[in-house]
């Protein structure tokens, strides 16, 4: 690992050096080098400030790519921002691009908030913003004065169920509920939606779909009982039985569901997973649209701190705003849908010393705060050392790489140009493979057509992390390894693929395609913290179990806040699977609990 670890140092360097260089291209030599929120500063303006009026450019990359905001000024004041091109992620990024331009002028400032949940894009504007204003030679010491904070204000409200946390799991809990007649407050901390979900491929697993049957027959992830011996094998028999059978043979229903209400599902190309389109942002737009549309409410930027019971039964939630006030959400049951604690790296290392050093490709919402809540309630929680370590994961951005390029028929190599595994085997022991390899990491070797298949890999060759070469030799050149070695390496996997057999490793790739025709891609990977498999006990209908083993009345969860369903590993594609069916689950019976 420390090898790993220094190499990586070097390259996170090697990445700030590249965003100084950007900023600086882009704005005077006072425009702070790293990327942090402009520096409030206490002065009040005492001059006219003495702008040139007129529109400028500034333009800083963002998540995905460069934004490019104008900026008009007369010679006093902003007077509009508009964000005029970009590319961020619809529902992460396109938040910000809406809402921080008002921000500005409101402020007077650059010293105004993130949108959390969007902090790359929104930083990416504030600092165009800045640089607009330097071009327009204002004095920055006027323009950098931190807003007067609001006063807090508290609110309180009525509503039949209460949803905490507006991923998949949340996100589906309420849109359900409301569909079953309930009223439904969503609340959530960040000031967007989306939580890990947003982030993630949008890949979710099937089995026993009528289509799917007829598609490719039975086989171990279409066969409802071969895929639930899969999934128990992989989570090595920890899992919850009656989860995991109840999970995946209502898991058909969901992609129904999602079809009913007009979310477009599609197999994958091997007719095992699905997804809709856009993937995962293009899944949570859509249940949050659809909720909004049938009523429900959503309570952004709130956080909850406190679940309420009344006489042993949820009776509510209490949060605190952004500005500090108390709210009060009364209700007659509760849906905890808070995700999982990937992000927060003590609790993590406090439950698995082992993953000390490793970076997170989780969203800064994961932090497990659901966990404490439900736990005063008397929640009985399961499993929660069980940490899943993702094998790909582009360590110096903490980008995930999706198996679908290795279910696509990508290849691992090491340092020298070797596999040394069997690429789509269970996640926890290719991590375990790639953590034995020379400093602790491997290369992703994929060509134009895996590329082709799928638009998640589509999107890190957009971002820059997947680099492209001709042929093999570029690629040998870029590694620094003997070019003859590699061809020997993709020679043989060439007539593995012919053969649909891999003598040396026992690959289960169904031998789709094979490696025989450039351009290819590399792209560098090590293990990430990735899924928190333990949680929140619950039974079939969702609803949490206390210490005592009994139910706790009104009270439900959904998604990654639970334990149990994914035991001690848990199989890709299954969390969004869970998600939605839990999810769905949990709101039809908290639906069905306050009468509807
Ligand atoms: C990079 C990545 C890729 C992935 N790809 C896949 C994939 O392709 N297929 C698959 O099946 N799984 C995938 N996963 C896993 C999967 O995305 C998650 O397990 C799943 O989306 C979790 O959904 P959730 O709704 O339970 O939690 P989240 O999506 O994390 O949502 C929880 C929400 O609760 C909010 N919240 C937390 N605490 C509070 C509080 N105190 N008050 C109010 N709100 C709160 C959070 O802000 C967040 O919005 C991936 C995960 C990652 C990180």
């Amino acid at each position: 690992m420390g090898g790993f670890m220094k190499r990586n140092m070097k390259k996170t360097l090697i990445l700030m050096m590249v965003m100084a260089l950007v900023l600086s291209a882009c704005s005077p030599a006072t425009q702070p080098t790293t990327a942090t929120t402009a520096a409030p500063t206490t002065a009040a303006p005492t001059e006219p400030t003495g702008m040139t009026p007129g529109k400028y450019i500034g333009e800083v990359r963002g998540y995905n790519a460069m934004v490019k905001v104008e900026t008009e000024v007369d010679a006093e004041k902003i007077l509009s921002v508009k964000v005029v091109n970009h590319e961020e992620t619809l529902g992460m990024g396109t938040n910000a691009v809406e809402l921080m331009p008002q921000k500005f002028v409101d402020a007077q400032s650059v010293a105004v908030d993130v949108v959390t949940g969007a902090t790359a894009t929104s930083l990416a504007i504030i600092f165009s913003v800045r640089s607009a204003l330097e071009q327009a030679g204002a004095d920055m010491a006027e323009f950098t004065v931190k807003p007067a904070p609001p006063t807090p204000k508290d609110a309180a409200y009525d509503t039949d169920v209460v949803v905490i946390g507006g991923g998949i799991a949340g996100l589906t809990s309420a849109l359900q509920a409301t569909l079953n007649g309930a009223n439904v407050i969503l609340v959530e901390k960040m000031d967007v939606v989306g939580g890990n979900s947003i982030r993630s491929s949008g890949s979710f697993n099937v089995a026993g779909h009528p289509m799917q049957i007829e598609a490719i027959g039975l086989t171990q992830r279409s066969d409802p009982e071969q895929f639930i011996e899969f999934t128990m094998v992989g989570g090595h028999q920890m899992n919850d039985p009656s989860l995991v059978r109840y999970m995946i043979e209502n898991s058909g229903k969901a992609y129904d569901w999602l079809e009913e209400i007009g979310m477009e599902p599609r197999f994958n190309e091997r007719s095992t997973g699905a997804s809709v389109p856009g993937n995962a942002p293009g899944l949570v737009v859509g249940l949050q649209e659809r909720f909004l549309a049938e009523g429900g409410t959503i309570l952004l930027s709130t956080k909850v701190t406190d679940i309420v019971l009344k006489d042993g039964a949820a009776a509510g939630v209490i949060a605190t705003s952004k500005d500090g006030g108390t709210v009060t959400v009364n209700a007659k049951a509760v849906v905890l849908a808070s995700g999982g604690f990937g992000a927060n790296l003590d609790m993590v290392t406090q439950l698995d010393p082992s993953l000390k050093g490793f970076v997170t490709n989780n969203s800064p919402s994961a932090t497990g705060d659901g966990i404490a809540m439900a736990e005063a309630v008397g929640a009985a929680i399961r499993d929660l050392n069980e940490i899943q370590i993702h094998p790909t994961v582009h360590n110096p951005s903490s980008t995930m790489v999706t198996e679908g390029a290795r279910n696509a028929g990508a290849i691992l190599i090491n340092t020298s140009g070797k596999r040394f595994t069997n690429e789509v085997n269970y996640r926890d022991i290719v991590s375990a493979a790639i953590l034995e390899q020379d400093q602790g990491f491997a290369y992703i070797l994929m060509n134009q057509e895996i590329v082709d298949s799928n638009t998640n890999i589509q999107g890190y060759y957009k971002i820059g992390l997947l680099k492209k070469f001709d042929d093999i030799a570029g690629v040998a050149e870029f590694m620094k390894i003997d070019v003859a070695v590699l061809q020997d390496t993709l020679d043989k996997w060439n007539s593995y693929v012919a053969d649909k057999n891999d003598p040396e490793f026992n690959s289960a790739f169904d031998w789709r395609r094979d490696l025989s025709t450039g351009p290819y891609y590399t792209i560098d990977v090590a293990p990430g913290i990735h899924h928190t498999m333990g949680g929140v006990v619950i039974n079939t209908n969702g609803e949490v179990i206390s210490t005592t083993g009994d139910v706790i009345p009104g009270f439900f969860a959904a998604g990654e806040i639970t334990g149990g369903v994914h035991g001690g590993n848990r199989v890709g594609g299954n969390a969004i699977t869970d998600c939605l069916v839990f999810g769905m689950t949990a709101g039809m019976h908290s639906a069905a609990y306050v009468g509807k």
